[in-house]
């Protein structure tokens, strides 16, 4: 067996902003049939330090990064975690990036700094006899980990990865002797970034190796259009860099025992979980469709496009339900559009609910303008959810748009549009109701997806594959 560290900011299912948690959760499990044994180093938030049970300090730091620090190791929901404890950073109310007011912490660098070197020196020193020959570094909460795996010599691998290119981890040149960052690595060849210091950077140019989370996005990210300012450094970088689309958790995410839902094993068992959504929801029953969406509400997710394609949609017949929270203008906006009678939109952040939504939901909508991956469309696939997909990113991987000759062939599984443009979004919406009114090609449809094969087996071996490489270098 081989050992590696994985380092992240959040992990399903016990602290989650994004599909980074649900990614970090399914690895050790997936990668654990590939020869590799996957420990996790998490900060300890307040909300893991109440699911944790006992827990043994492994190394302890008389100063990390302006306090005393310990690394416990726990087990909590079958993960093997390695926590770190350092109160005076991450022991706070509030959401994990974000203060009471809504914007970030302002000593986000630091924190996530000090997540970074705490990974080096468990790489260098190792725990408990337990040394680990790869780091696999996720997002720029991870990036600095490479600069200081050299400092401290320390004899491992490592591998970033992208999860979204759009979260850099600034911070102002003057936090270099803070940061324990070395005055020679900021430059342009280092981890500067525009006379400030990027850890997404750090990671880009330190790693061994760079992944994100699906082919298509790998490709986008050395254009000027989704690089956001790296696309330049991942060029030079781009014979180490790779794609690997997501899996899901296909025990989580099963419409056959799901206990969140009326479970189902064939398209048809979708009815009373219908049903049961537009009770929920206060929705007429009516013909058309049910569309819907379970996301962040930002501008990378294009749900504003999709308030403006809405109203042709309603117009046909089709009904929209919205789970989502995110930025102001965009949560006030879809309250304002809930007050039409076939649209149901619910603010917030709900597990439970998410499942009830796609399981009754004919359709589910991701007109992102980018998308590195993209989760909701795999679980719609699951769920005989149809998805309508922008053409970008994971999306693309994933979605087998309802070409003619796809039909032909009886393999669509979903619908894909143009990203960024309302019209095309409007002519996708009118593909879904022209193809759901023809019953059995859409049941065709929501067969394909639920047999699609989307689980982590292929892309854990590929993970596999890069860890030996590295460990062998
Ligand atoms: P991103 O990580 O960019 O937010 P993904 O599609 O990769 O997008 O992952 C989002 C994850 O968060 C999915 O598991 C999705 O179901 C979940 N999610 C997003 N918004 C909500 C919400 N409001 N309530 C419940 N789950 C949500």
């Amino acid at each position: 067996m081989g050992h590696a560290l994985s380092v992240a900011s959040e992990i399903a299912p016990l602290v989650k902003t994004g599909g980074l948690a649900d990614v970090v959760g399914a690895l050790p499990g997936a990668l654990a049939g590939c020869g590799w044994q996957l420990r996790t180093l998490l900060p300890l938030y307040p909300s893991v330090k109440v699911a944790m049970g006992d827990a043994v300090a492994v190394a302890k730091f008389d100063d990390l990064f302006g306090g005393r620090a310990q690394v416990l190791v726990a087990e909590i929901a079958g993960l093997d975690l390695l926590l770190l404890d350092a109160p005076h950073l991450f022991d706070r109310e509030g959401s994990i990036y974000l203060g009471r007011d809504g914007r970030d912490w302002p000593d986000n660098p630091m924190r996530f700094a000090a997540l970074s070197y705490a990974a080096a020196k468990i790489c260098a020193d190792g725990v408990e006899g337990w040394r680990p020959k790869v780091a696999h570094l996720h997002d720029w909460q991870a990036g600095l980990t490479p600069v200081y795996l050299k400092a401290l010599g320390a004899k491992c691998g490592s591998i970033l990865t992208v999860h979204n290119i759009a979260f850099q981890g600034l911070a102002p040149a003057r936090d270099l002797s803070k940061l324990k960052l070395p005055k020679s690595g900021f430059t342009r060849d280092g981890f500067e970034y525009w006379e400030k210091i990027s850890a997404l950077k750090a990671g880009l140019v330190g790693a061994d190796r760079i992944t994100t989370v699906s082919p298509t996005y790998a490709g986008e990210l050395l254009e000027p259009e989704f690089g956001m300012g790296l696309e330049g450094v991942i060029r030079t970088r781009s014979n180490v860099l790779s794609g690997i689309l997501n899996g899901i958790d296909t025990e989580i995410w099963n419409p056959a025992t799901d206990n969140l839902i009326t479970t189902y094993k064939t398209p048809r068992g979708k009815l009373r979980n219908k049903r049961a959504l537009e009770a929920e929801f206060g929705l007429a029953s009516g013909k058309g469709p049910i569309a819907v969406v379970v996301s962040r509400l930002t501008a990378q997710k294009g749900l504003d496009l999709l308030a403006d394609a809405l109203p042709a949609f309603l117009d046909h017949g089709g009904r929209l339900v919205l789970l989502g929270s995110g930025d102001a203008d965009l949560e006030t906006r879809w309250q304002e559009m809930a007050k039409h009678r076939n649209v149901a939109v619910k603010i917030g952040y709900d597990e439970a609910l998410s499942h009830r939504i796609i399981a009754g939901g004919d359709a589910i909508l991701v007109p992102s303008r980018f998308e590195p991956c993209g989760l909701t469309q795999l679980y719609g696939l699951r769920y005989g959810t149809v998805p309508v997909v922008a053409h970008t990113g994971g999306l693309v991987d994933s979605v087998i748009d309802a070409s003619p000759v796809a039909l032909k062939a009886g393999v669509a599984t979903g619908i894909q549009h143009a990203p960024d443009n309302v019209d095309a979004l409007v002519r996708a919406l009118m593909r879904l109701l022209a193809l759901y009114s023809n019953g059995k090609r859409f049941l065709q449809m929501q067969r394909n997806g639920m047999k699609s094969d989307l689980g982590w087996d292929g892309s854990a071996a590929e993970y596999a594959r890069l860890y030996d490489e590295v460990a062998a270098n």
